[in-house]
């Protein structure tokens, strides 16, 4: 139940087979993880993910890499999910930005498109190429057709606790902190999402080459969270150059992908979906607040 902050032993002993059902299968018995059906494990982990808006889209982005939001609060937990839900049940039809669409589609348990009328299919179709273009995915970075949102789901936790209990040393080619803290001034240093243990933490889990994203509209937050990753010797500040190449330059095998143009695209996009993409993100548009961000390359271990 996600009401319970329930953690595994180690990440062996973890069971992703609820949250990723097409990757992986229920353990067989207790104290056992899930057998891993294809060889893939969460490398996108979206910190404090809130409703989710970065991970549902990236998802289609990279339909090959699974992706999780890690967040706290049961109720925005459980929104996420019942959306995920919503979206693998009907992924043309359900707007993933309309609660109302979300919470229908989730309650009626609408079918796969695979098993819906032709005719209807394509007008799902067509409705769904019309969002994607609304949304900035250009035509050579859509998902494969049958792409049913199997890779992403959420997961309720406290991202200051036992991360290396769900992710082994390496595992993950991004994490993300994105507005993290709103009450960052009040929250005593320890209590705080960036913070030189947890540095270390992050730094365990992402592999060298990997990324770390941050983003926020509180300007003291923003100088914080700079100033601590800059002092930790295992990142290395990207400049605006090497952020916009991202994919380009393959590096330390970022994210696992020879570069390419059409990778730097997807890299592209997922600062789009950085900036733009999600819930607070939005908010901070809509009133017109400024945004800075940032972005870390996880070096390699010293010899
Ligand atoms: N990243 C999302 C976005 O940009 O829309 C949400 C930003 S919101 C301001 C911060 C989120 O972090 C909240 O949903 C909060 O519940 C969550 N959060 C705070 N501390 C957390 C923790 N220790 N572990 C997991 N989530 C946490």
């Amino acid at each position: 139940s996600i009401h319970h902050l329930e953690y595994p032993p180690s990440p062996a002993q973890m069971d992703w087979s609820t949250h990723f059902p097409a990757f992986f299968e229920p353990p067989t018995a207790e104290g056992q993880g899930s057998k891993n059906l294809k060889g893939k494990k969460v490398e996108f982990a979206d910190v404090g993910c809130g409703f989710g808006g970065l991970s549902i889209s990236l998802a289609p982005l990279f339909p090959e890499t699974l992706m999780l939001g890690l967040e706290i609060r049961v109720q925005v937990t459980q929104y996420v999910s019942d959306k995920i839900r919503a979206l693998r049940l009907n992924p043309g039809s359900v707007d993933p930005d309309n609660a109302e669409d979300v919470a229908a589609a989730a309650a009626e348990g609408t079918a796969h498109p695979e098993d819906e009328p032709a005719a209807k299919r394509q007008k799902v179709e067509a409705k769904d190429a019309k969002k994607s273009k609304v949304r900035g995915i250009k035509p050579e970075l859509m998902p494969p057709e049958g792409y049913a949102y199997d890779n992403v789901s959420v997961l309720r936790a406290n991202a200051m606790k036992f991360l290396p209990n769900f992710f082994e040393k390496g595992q993950l080619s991004k994490i993300f902190f994105l507005f993290p803290d709103p009450h960052f001034k009040a929250r005593k240093h320890k209590a705080r999402i960036i913070s030189p243990t947890l540095l270390a933490e992050y730094a365990y889990v992402l592999r060298p080459g990997g990324l770390l994203y941050t983003i926020t509209d509180v300007p003291d937050l923003h100088i914080w969270m700079t100033s601590h990753i800059g002092a930790f010797p295992l990142f290395q500040r990207l400049t605006d150059e090497e952020i916009d190449n991202i994919g380009l330059t393959s590096g330390e095998g970022v994210v696992g992908y020879e570069g390419s143009d059409l990778q730097r695209e997807r890299e592209r996009a997922v600062m789009e979906a950085v900036k733009k993409r999600t819930e607070e993100g939005r908010k901070v548009e809509r009133n017109q607040g400024g945004k800075e961000w940032s972005v870390w390359r996880r070096l390699p271990d010293p010899e």
